[in-house]
């Protein structure tokens, strides 16, 4: 497929998952913060995945930077790149209409709180950083360059692993037993799986 037209997929992959995100943003910002765990560690974390899945590979669509790093993928990986994207927007939506206003871009607990534990979050606990990750593979796959492709995948491997714990901490200390319960019943990112 020609390059165009794969940086225009991704593109419209982009815009997408920002306007899923907007009424669901929206609806949070009356939330009253009762549990904050914004460290620098948290920000940085933050700075990593806006540069590797929005900086770098934007800057791959729109200017000729990163040309040295290009290399060719054959069309079935292209294919399967709009697939795994579509599934990824999907899996971005469902999370955010089952978390509602308990969603938070950074750690936090807000007034009345609740555990959610059904949709998508019945069978795995970070179904939303599953749709990342989805994200991220989709970003490889339609971006043939070793840069822009790769960057998502690095910068979430290294949130992820920087923050998973601390989420699960944070939200053990707040639901206690529920919360043990809850994760005995699910898998983190993949369904029965791990
Ligand atoms: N890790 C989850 C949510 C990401 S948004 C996922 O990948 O789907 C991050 C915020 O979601 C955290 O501040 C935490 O307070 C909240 N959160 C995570 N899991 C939750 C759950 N099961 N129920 C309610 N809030 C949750």
């Amino acid at each position: 497929m020609n390059t165009l037209t794969l940086k225009i997929i991704f593109t419209i992959g982009v815009v997408l998952s920002v306007i899923i995100r907007i009424p669901y943003q929206r609806e949070t910002r009356k939330n009253i913060i009762i549990d904050d765990r914004k460290t620098p560690e948290e920000k940085i974390t933050l700075l990593l995945i806006f540069v590797g899945m929005l900086l770098l590979p934007f800057s791959y669509v729109l200017s000729p930077w990163l040309n040295f790093a290009n290399y060719h993928l054959p069309i079935w990986t292209n294919i399967l790149g709009m697939l795994t994207f579509a599934i990824a927007l999907w899996l971005f939506w469902r999370t955010h209409d089952d978390l509602g206003k308990n969603w938070s871009p950074t750690l936090q607990i807000r007034e009345g709180h609740t555990l959610v534990k059904y949709g998508v979050y019945r069978v795995i606990r970070h179904p939303m950083y599953t749709s990342v990750l989805l994200w991220c593979i989709a970003q490889a796959l339609l971006l043939p360059n070793w840069i822009a492709g790769l960057s998502g995948l690095v910068s979430f491997t290294i949130a992820y692993a920087t923050r998973i714990d601390k989420e699960e901490q944070m939200l053990l200390e707040q639901f206690g037993d529920e919360y043990e319960t809850y994760k005995q019943q699910t898998t983190r990112l993949v369904p029965y799986l791990f």
